[in-house]
């Protein structure tokens, strides 16, 4: 029987949720440090985050 392929925490990396950076466009999942404000999250990096403000 096929096992599925888990982290320690019992949680498959596929259930993480997805998001769409605004900055380059591509896919990015949930990461711990979002864990309190991922419904605001709109950049993949810190540096996706930085495009678009000051000069
Ligand atoms: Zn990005």
């Amino acid at each position: 029987m096929p096992r599925k392929h888990v982290n320690a925490a019992g949680t498959a990396k596929s259930d993480l949720p997805q998001k769409t950076c605004v900055a380059c466009g591509r896919p990015f999942s949930w990461r711990k440090k979002w864990a309190r404000d991922w419904e605001s999250v709109k950049f993949c990096s810190d540096r996706c985050r930085g495009v678009g403000s000051g000069s």
